[in-house]
Protein backbone atom coordinates (compact mmCIF):
# COMPACT_ATOMS: atom_id res chain seq x y z
CA UNK A 1 0.00 0.00 0.00
CA UNK A 2 1.42 3.52 -1.15
CA UNK A 3 2.49 5.79 2.18
CA UNK A 4 -0.17 8.25 0.72
CA UNK A 5 -2.83 5.68 1.09
CA UNK A 6 -1.85 4.89 4.73
CA UNK A 7 -1.47 8.02 5.67
CA UNK A 8 -5.55 8.60 4.70
CA UNK A 9 -6.28 5.23 6.54
CA UNK A 10 -4.56 6.55 9.60
CA UNK A 11 -5.75 9.65 9.31
CA UNK A 12 -9.55 8.22 8.71
CA UNK A 13 -9.13 5.54 12.20
CA UNK A 14 -8.24 8.76 14.11
CA UNK A 15 -11.33 10.83 12.95
CA UNK A 16 -13.18 7.11 14.01
CA UNK A 17 -12.32 6.38 17.26
CA UNK A 18 -12.72 10.47 18.03
CA UNK A 19 -16.22 9.78 16.82
CA UNK A 20 -16.74 6.88 18.07
CA UNK A 21 -15.76 8.60 21.69
CA UNK A 22 -17.53 11.60 21.74
CA UNK A 23 -20.78 9.73 20.34
CA UNK A 24 -20.92 6.94 22.80
CA UNK A 25 -19.41 8.88 25.31
CA UNK A 26 -21.95 11.57 25.01
CA UNK A 27 -24.82 9.97 23.35
CA UNK A 28 -24.84 6.28 25.08
CA UNK A 29 -27.88 5.74 23.34
CA UNK A 30 -26.95 6.96 19.55
CA UNK A 31 -23.50 4.81 20.52
CA UNK A 32 -25.49 2.20 21.26
CA UNK A 33 -27.86 2.20 17.81
CA UNK A 34 -24.21 2.15 15.67
CA UNK A 35 -22.83 -0.35 17.41
CA UNK A 36 -24.36 -3.31 15.06
CA UNK A 37 -21.87 -1.59 12.27
CA UNK A 38 -18.89 -2.29 14.33
CA UNK A 39 -20.48 -6.08 14.82
CA UNK A 40 -20.42 -6.09 11.47
CA UNK A 41 -16.84 -5.37 11.50
CA UNK A 42 -16.33 -8.00 14.06
CA UNK A 43 -17.99 -10.67 12.13
CA UNK A 44 -15.89 -10.27 8.99
CA UNK A 45 -12.54 -10.05 10.77
CA UNK A 46 -13.27 -13.31 12.33
CA UNK A 47 -14.68 -15.00 9.40
CA UNK A 48 -11.23 -14.58 8.22
CA UNK A 49 -9.31 -16.24 10.78
CA UNK A 50 -9.68 -19.83 9.99
CA UNK A 51 -9.06 -19.82 6.20
CA UNK A 52 -5.85 -17.45 6.64
CA UNK A 53 -4.67 -19.72 9.67
CA UNK A 54 -4.75 -22.92 7.66
CA UNK A 55 -3.49 -21.51 4.31
CA UNK A 56 -0.88 -19.01 6.06
CA UNK A 57 -0.01 -21.71 7.87
CA UNK A 58 0.32 -24.65 5.07
CA UNK A 59 1.48 -22.65 3.00
CA UNK A 60 4.31 -21.15 5.34
CA UNK A 61 5.90 -24.83 6.03
CA UNK A 62 5.99 -25.89 2.64
CA UNK A 63 7.79 -22.60 1.77
CA UNK A 64 10.79 -23.37 4.61
CA UNK A 65 12.15 -26.04 2.39
CA UNK A 66 13.78 -28.09 4.97
CA UNK A 67 11.24 -29.23 7.60
CA UNK A 68 14.27 -28.86 10.22
CA UNK A 69 14.11 -25.13 9.83
CA UNK A 70 10.38 -25.06 11.67
CA UNK A 71 12.18 -26.41 14.87
CA UNK A 72 14.44 -23.39 14.69
CA UNK A 73 11.83 -20.92 14.11
CA UNK A 74 9.43 -22.29 16.27
CA UNK A 75 12.36 -22.58 19.19
CA UNK A 76 12.90 -18.80 18.57
CA UNK A 77 9.42 -17.79 18.94
CA UNK A 78 8.60 -19.21 21.58
CA UNK A 79 11.88 -18.22 23.37
CA UNK A 80 10.93 -14.64 22.66
CA UNK A 81 7.61 -14.95 23.71
CA UNK A 82 7.85 -16.37 27.14
CA UNK A 83 10.93 -14.07 27.79
CA UNK A 84 8.83 -11.08 26.64
CA UNK A 85 5.66 -12.47 28.59
CA UNK A 86 7.55 -12.65 31.82
CA UNK A 87 9.16 -9.22 31.84
CA UNK A 88 5.50 -7.52 31.59
CA UNK A 89 4.26 -10.02 34.19
CA UNK A 90 7.65 -8.70 36.07
CA UNK A 91 6.88 -4.91 35.32
CA UNK A 92 3.20 -5.42 36.65
CA UNK A 93 4.16 -6.90 39.82
CA UNK A 94 6.86 -4.31 40.75
CA UNK A 95 4.62 -1.87 39.64
CA UNK A 96 1.31 -3.35 41.85
CA UNK A 97 3.79 -3.92 44.82
CA UNK A 98 4.77 -0.15 44.95
CA UNK A 99 1.15 1.19 44.45
CA UNK A 100 -0.13 -0.95 46.45
CA UNK A 101 -3.70 -0.42 44.72
CA UNK A 102 -5.38 -2.36 47.16
CA UNK A 103 -7.12 -1.31 50.40
CA UNK A 104 -9.15 -3.27 52.89
CA UNK A 105 -12.54 -4.09 51.49
CA UNK A 106 -13.84 -2.48 54.37
CA UNK A 107 -12.89 0.70 53.61
CA UNK A 108 -13.58 -0.01 49.69
CA UNK A 109 -17.06 0.34 47.79
CA UNK A 110 -17.78 -2.65 46.58
CA UNK A 111 -21.29 -1.74 45.02
CA UNK A 112 -19.58 -2.81 42.09
CA UNK A 113 -19.10 -6.30 42.90
CA UNK A 114 -20.90 -9.46 41.61
CA UNK A 115 -20.41 -12.55 42.52
CA UNK A 116 -22.91 -14.89 40.09
CA UNK A 117 -21.05 -13.64 37.18
CA UNK A 118 -18.02 -15.10 38.12
CA UNK A 119 -18.93 -18.60 38.78
CA UNK A 120 -21.06 -18.54 35.64
CA UNK A 121 -17.88 -17.73 34.11
CA UNK A 122 -15.85 -20.53 35.35
CA UNK A 123 -18.37 -23.25 34.95
CA UNK A 124 -16.13 -26.05 33.14
CA UNK A 125 -12.59 -24.24 32.67
CA UNK A 126 -9.84 -25.47 33.84
CA UNK A 127 -8.84 -24.11 37.45
CA UNK A 128 -5.30 -25.13 38.45
CA UNK A 129 -2.16 -25.70 36.27
CA UNK A 130 -2.18 -28.55 35.84
CA UNK A 131 -5.10 -29.15 34.49
CA UNK A 132 -5.09 -25.98 32.19
CA UNK A 133 -1.67 -27.61 30.79
CA UNK A 134 -3.49 -30.88 30.16
CA UNK A 135 -6.34 -28.89 28.28
CA UNK A 136 -3.91 -27.07 25.96
CA UNK A 137 -2.02 -30.40 24.75
CA UNK A 138 -5.48 -32.58 24.41
CA UNK A 139 -6.88 -29.45 22.56
CA UNK A 140 -4.15 -29.27 20.23
CA UNK A 141 -5.26 -32.48 18.83
CA UNK A 142 -8.45 -31.42 17.39
CA UNK A 143 -10.82 -34.55 17.55
CA UNK A 144 -13.23 -33.07 14.65
CA UNK A 145 -10.99 -30.65 12.22
CA UNK A 146 -14.71 -29.11 11.37
CA UNK A 147 -15.78 -28.83 14.85
CA UNK A 148 -12.42 -26.82 15.97
CA UNK A 149 -12.85 -24.25 12.34
CA UNK A 150 -16.62 -24.17 13.32
CA UNK A 151 -15.72 -22.99 17.16
CA UNK A 152 -12.77 -21.12 15.98
CA UNK A 153 -10.27 -22.91 17.63
CA UNK A 154 -6.96 -21.84 16.52
CA UNK A 155 -4.54 -24.21 18.40
CA UNK A 156 -5.34 -27.21 17.02
CA UNK A 157 -5.78 -25.75 13.46
CA UNK A 158 -2.07 -24.41 13.89
CA UNK A 159 -1.59 -27.78 14.50
CA UNK A 160 -3.12 -29.88 12.13
CA UNK A 161 -1.41 -27.23 9.35
CA UNK A 162 1.48 -27.41 10.59
CA UNK A 163 1.44 -31.13 10.11
CA UNK A 164 -0.84 -31.10 7.04
CA UNK A 165 1.81 -28.77 5.52
CA UNK A 166 4.82 -30.53 6.43
CA UNK A 167 3.52 -33.65 4.73
CA UNK A 168 2.41 -32.15 1.41
CA UNK A 169 5.81 -31.30 0.70
CA UNK A 170 6.97 -34.79 0.80
CA UNK A 171 4.43 -36.68 -1.52
CA UNK A 172 5.74 -34.84 -5.03
CA UNK A 173 3.56 -33.65 -7.55
CA UNK A 174 0.22 -34.20 -5.98
CA UNK A 175 1.16 -32.08 -2.82
CA UNK A 176 2.56 -29.17 -5.18
CA UNK A 177 -1.02 -29.07 -6.93
CA UNK A 178 -2.41 -28.76 -2.88
CA UNK A 179 0.04 -26.74 -2.03
CA UNK A 180 -0.77 -24.00 -5.02
CA UNK A 181 -4.47 -24.46 -4.48
CA UNK A 182 -3.52 -23.10 -0.84
CA UNK A 183 -1.37 -20.53 -1.91
CA UNK A 184 -4.27 -18.86 -4.29
CA UNK A 185 -6.56 -19.32 -0.92
CA UNK A 186 -4.68 -17.15 1.22
CA UNK A 187 -3.89 -14.45 -1.79
CA UNK A 188 -7.74 -14.38 -1.62
CA UNK A 189 -8.27 -13.61 1.16
CA UNK A 190 -5.37 -11.59 1.77
CA UNK A 191 -7.46 -9.23 -0.84
CA UNK A 192 -10.60 -9.00 1.13
CA UNK A 193 -8.74 -8.09 4.22
CA UNK A 194 -6.94 -5.38 2.50
CA UNK A 195 -10.50 -4.25 1.32
CA UNK A 196 -11.85 -4.63 4.78
CA UNK A 197 -8.79 -2.39 5.78
CA UNK A 198 -10.92 0.56 4.43
CA UNK A 199 -14.20 -0.27 6.24
CA UNK A 200 -11.88 -0.50 10.01
CA UNK A 201 -12.35 3.63 10.66
CA UNK A 202 -16.10 2.87 10.65
CA UNK A 203 -15.89 -0.61 12.31
CA UNK A 204 -13.22 0.50 15.14
CA UNK A 205 -15.39 4.02 15.60
CA UNK A 206 -18.99 2.70 16.08
CA UNK A 207 -17.71 -0.73 18.48
CA UNK A 208 -16.24 1.73 20.50
CA UNK A 209 -19.33 3.73 20.65
CA UNK A 210 -21.25 0.84 21.20
CA UNK A 211 -18.92 -0.01 23.98
CA UNK A 212 -18.84 3.33 25.60
CA UNK A 213 -22.45 3.49 25.18
CA UNK A 214 -23.52 0.27 26.94
CA UNK A 215 -21.82 1.55 29.85
CA UNK A 216 -24.04 4.49 30.49
CA UNK A 217 -21.39 7.22 28.18
CA UNK A 218 -18.83 9.31 29.88
CA UNK A 219 -21.34 9.55 32.96
CA UNK A 220 -21.18 6.12 33.45
CA UNK A 221 -17.56 5.14 32.62
CA UNK A 222 -16.22 7.96 35.00
CA UNK A 223 -17.88 6.38 38.05
CA UNK A 224 -16.18 2.93 37.36
CA UNK A 225 -12.87 3.95 36.47
CA UNK A 226 -12.95 6.23 39.85
CA UNK A 227 -14.18 3.22 42.04
CA UNK A 228 -11.10 0.94 41.09
CA UNK A 229 -8.94 4.45 39.55
CA UNK A 230 -5.91 3.11 41.36
CA UNK A 231 -5.72 -1.01 40.31
CA UNK A 232 -6.54 0.43 36.49
CA UNK A 233 -4.02 3.02 36.84
CA UNK A 234 -1.61 0.13 37.80
CA UNK A 235 -2.51 -1.75 35.23
CA UNK A 236 -2.22 0.86 32.17
CA UNK A 237 0.81 2.23 33.40
CA UNK A 238 2.63 -1.25 33.62
CA UNK A 239 1.09 -1.96 30.11
CA UNK A 240 2.84 1.42 28.79
CA UNK A 241 5.87 0.45 30.32
CA UNK A 242 5.92 -2.59 28.42
CA UNK A 243 4.39 -1.43 25.45
CA UNK A 244 6.18 1.94 25.22
CA UNK A 245 10.06 1.04 26.58
CA UNK A 246 10.47 -2.84 26.92
CA UNK A 247 9.04 -3.40 23.28
CA UNK A 248 10.29 -0.93 21.19
CA UNK A 249 13.63 -1.86 22.52
CA UNK A 250 13.19 -5.26 21.42
CA UNK A 251 12.30 -3.85 18.18
CA UNK A 252 14.75 -1.43 17.30
CA UNK A 253 17.77 -3.21 18.55
CA UNK A 254 17.30 -6.98 18.22
CA UNK A 255 14.64 -6.47 15.57
CA UNK A 256 16.45 -3.60 13.82
CA UNK A 257 13.62 -1.93 12.86
CA UNK A 258 12.56 2.02 13.08
CA UNK A 259 9.74 2.40 15.99
CA UNK A 260 8.13 4.77 14.87
CA UNK A 261 7.88 3.41 11.29
CA UNK A 262 6.94 -0.10 12.32
CA UNK A 263 4.31 1.60 14.80
CA UNK A 264 2.01 3.53 12.13
CA UNK A 265 2.47 0.26 10.13
CA UNK A 266 0.73 -1.36 12.74
CA UNK A 267 -1.17 1.47 13.67
CA UNK A 268 -4.87 0.16 11.77
CA UNK A 269 -4.52 -3.55 13.53
CA UNK A 270 -3.54 -1.99 16.98
CA UNK A 271 -6.56 0.29 17.11
CA UNK A 272 -8.65 -2.53 15.67
CA UNK A 273 -7.34 -4.78 18.66
CA UNK A 274 -8.37 -2.30 21.51
CA UNK A 275 -11.74 -1.81 19.87
CA UNK A 276 -12.17 -5.73 19.66
CA UNK A 277 -10.73 -6.91 22.41
CA UNK A 278 -9.33 -10.04 20.83
CA UNK A 279 -6.04 -11.14 19.27
CA UNK A 280 -7.59 -13.53 16.66
CA UNK A 281 -10.06 -11.45 15.44
CA UNK A 282 -7.19 -8.61 14.82
CA UNK A 283 -5.05 -11.02 13.38
CA UNK A 284 -6.32 -10.89 9.49
CA UNK A 285 -5.01 -6.95 9.82
CA UNK A 286 -2.28 -7.45 11.98
CA UNK A 287 -1.15 -10.62 9.22
CA UNK A 288 -1.61 -8.12 6.09
CA UNK A 289 -0.11 -5.10 7.60
CA UNK A 290 3.02 -6.77 8.20
CA UNK A 291 3.10 -8.58 4.77
CA UNK A 292 2.05 -5.70 2.99
CA UNK A 293 3.78 -2.48 4.72
CA UNK A 294 6.03 -3.99 7.27
CA UNK A 295 8.98 -5.28 5.69
CA UNK A 296 8.80 -8.81 7.41
CA UNK A 297 9.06 -11.91 4.67
CA UNK A 298 5.76 -13.43 4.32
CA UNK A 299 7.24 -17.20 5.88
CA UNK A 300 7.67 -15.20 9.11
CA UNK A 301 4.47 -13.45 9.50
CA UNK A 302 2.72 -16.87 8.71
CA UNK A 303 4.42 -18.57 11.18
CA UNK A 304 5.00 -15.89 14.39
CA UNK A 305 0.99 -14.05 13.75
CA UNK A 306 -1.65 -16.74 14.08
CA UNK A 307 0.92 -18.42 17.05
CA UNK A 308 1.34 -15.03 18.50
CA UNK A 309 -2.43 -14.09 18.66
CA UNK A 310 -3.04 -17.63 20.11
CA UNK A 311 -0.63 -17.76 22.86
CA UNK A 312 1.72 -14.93 22.95
CA UNK A 313 -0.30 -12.53 25.82
CA UNK A 314 2.16 -10.34 27.60
CA UNK A 315 -0.56 -7.62 28.09
CA UNK A 316 -3.15 -10.54 29.57
CA UNK A 317 -0.43 -11.74 31.48
CA UNK A 318 0.53 -8.42 33.25
CA UNK A 319 -2.78 -7.81 33.91
CA UNK A 320 -3.47 -11.41 35.54
CA UNK A 321 -0.45 -10.52 37.99
CA UNK A 322 -1.64 -6.77 38.91
CA UNK A 323 -4.96 -8.26 39.22
CA UNK A 324 -4.38 -11.38 41.83
CA UNK A 325 -1.96 -9.01 43.99
CA UNK A 326 -4.42 -6.72 43.80
CA UNK A 327 -7.44 -8.84 45.25
CA UNK A 328 -4.39 -9.98 47.93
CA UNK A 329 -4.05 -6.17 48.80
CA UNK A 330 -8.02 -5.76 49.57
CA UNK A 331 -8.31 -8.93 51.65
CA UNK A 332 -5.80 -7.83 53.72
CA UNK A 333 -3.66 -10.48 52.56
CA UNK A 334 0.26 -10.37 51.93
CA UNK A 335 2.11 -12.38 49.42
CA UNK A 336 5.69 -13.67 50.34
CA UNK A 337 8.14 -14.06 48.03
CA UNK A 338 7.83 -17.22 47.48
CA UNK A 339 4.24 -16.67 46.68
CA UNK A 340 5.24 -13.92 44.38
CA UNK A 341 7.39 -15.78 42.51
CA UNK A 342 4.36 -18.31 42.32
CA UNK A 343 2.30 -15.76 40.72
CA UNK A 344 4.99 -14.42 37.66
CA UNK A 345 4.72 -17.95 37.13
CA UNK A 346 1.73 -19.13 37.24
CA UNK A 347 0.55 -15.94 35.24
CA UNK A 348 3.38 -16.48 32.74
CA UNK A 349 1.57 -19.66 31.72
CA UNK A 350 -1.57 -18.93 32.13
CA UNK A 351 -2.12 -16.01 29.87
CA UNK A 352 -0.99 -18.90 26.93
CA UNK A 353 -3.92 -20.60 27.72
CA UNK A 354 -6.29 -17.49 27.54
CA UNK A 355 -8.04 -17.45 23.80
CA UNK A 356 -7.54 -14.28 21.70
CA UNK A 357 -11.05 -13.16 22.74
CA UNK A 358 -12.85 -10.98 24.82
CA UNK A 359 -12.62 -11.08 28.22
CA UNK A 360 -10.63 -14.89 28.17
CA UNK A 361 -7.85 -13.80 30.55
CA UNK A 362 -10.16 -13.39 33.31
CA UNK A 363 -10.99 -16.44 33.45
CA UNK A 364 -7.59 -18.06 33.31
CA UNK A 365 -6.81 -15.39 35.65
CA UNK A 366 -8.42 -18.00 38.43
CA UNK A 367 -5.05 -19.97 38.12
CA UNK A 368 -3.14 -17.75 39.29
CA UNK A 369 -5.39 -17.02 41.69
CA UNK A 370 -5.88 -20.88 43.26
CA UNK A 371 -2.03 -20.94 42.84
CA UNK A 372 -1.26 -18.61 45.65
CA UNK A 373 -4.77 -19.77 48.08
CA UNK A 374 -6.44 -16.23 47.36
CA UNK A 375 -10.32 -15.69 46.88
CA UNK A 376 -12.33 -16.76 43.55
CA UNK A 377 -15.04 -14.36 44.74
CA UNK A 378 -12.09 -11.45 43.98
CA UNK A 379 -12.68 -11.57 40.35
CA UNK A 380 -15.77 -10.19 41.70
CA UNK A 381 -14.12 -6.55 42.49
CA UNK A 382 -12.13 -6.17 38.78
CA UNK A 383 -14.92 -7.38 37.06
CA UNK A 384 -16.58 -4.17 36.20
CA UNK A 385 -13.45 -2.26 34.57
CA UNK A 386 -12.39 -5.63 32.81
CA UNK A 387 -13.95 -4.61 29.57
CA UNK A 388 -11.62 -1.64 29.57
CA UNK A 389 -8.53 -3.03 30.86
CA UNK A 390 -9.27 -5.78 28.33
CA UNK A 391 -9.07 -3.56 25.72
CA UNK A 392 -5.66 -1.90 26.38
CA UNK A 393 -4.07 -5.55 27.29
CA UNK A 394 -5.29 -6.78 24.35
CA UNK A 395 -3.62 -3.82 22.36
CA UNK A 396 -0.43 -4.95 23.90
CA UNK A 397 -1.05 -8.71 22.92
CA UNK A 398 -1.10 -7.67 19.50
CA UNK A 399 1.93 -5.20 19.65
CA UNK A 400 4.60 -7.92 20.90
CA UNK A 401 3.46 -10.40 18.23
CA UNK A 402 3.94 -7.93 15.71
CA UNK A 403 7.60 -6.43 17.18
CA UNK A 404 7.91 -10.61 18.19
CA UNK A 405 7.48 -11.13 14.47
CA UNK A 406 10.32 -8.56 13.60
CA UNK A 407 12.56 -9.82 16.00
CA UNK A 408 12.44 -13.29 14.43
CA UNK A 409 12.35 -12.21 11.01
CA UNK A 410 15.76 -10.35 11.89
CA UNK A 411 17.21 -13.72 13.36
CA UNK A 412 15.92 -16.20 10.60
CA UNK A 413 18.18 -14.01 8.47
CA UNK A 414 15.06 -12.69 6.44
CA UNK A 415 15.93 -9.01 6.05
CA UNK A 416 18.72 -7.37 4.56
CA UNK A 417 18.44 -4.05 6.05
CA UNK A 418 19.54 -2.57 8.88
N1 LIG B 1 -8.89 -10.26 25.00
C1 LIG B 1 -7.52 -10.71 25.06
C2 LIG B 1 -7.00 -11.03 23.68
O1 LIG B 1 -7.76 -11.35 22.82
C3 LIG B 1 -7.36 -11.89 25.98
C4 LIG B 1 -7.66 -11.44 27.40
O2 LIG B 1 -6.74 -10.97 28.06
O3 LIG B 1 -8.79 -11.53 27.83
O4 LIG B 1 -5.83 -10.93 23.45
Amino acid sequence: MASNSSNRLLLLIIIGIFSGIVLGGFLPETGRAVAFLGELFLRALFVMVVPLVMSSMIVGVSSLGDVRKLGQLGGRTILFFMTTTAIAVAIGLLLVLVIHPGVPLESMDTSHATSETVSERMEDKPTTLGDLLKTILTNMVPQNLFAAMANTDVLPLIVFSLIFGGILTTIGEQGHIVIRLFEGINEAIMGIVHLLMWVAPIGIGTLIAGRLGEAGGFAGFWPQLQTLGAYAGTVILALLLHGLIILPIALRFLGKQSVPDYAKVMSAALMTAFSTSSSSATMPLTIESLIEKGNISRRTVSFVIPLGATINMNGTALYEAVAAVFIAQSYGIELGLGETIIVLLTATLSAIGAAGIPEAGLVTMVIVLKAVDLPIEGVSLILVIDWFLDRCRTTINVWSDAVGAAVIDRAEGNQEKA
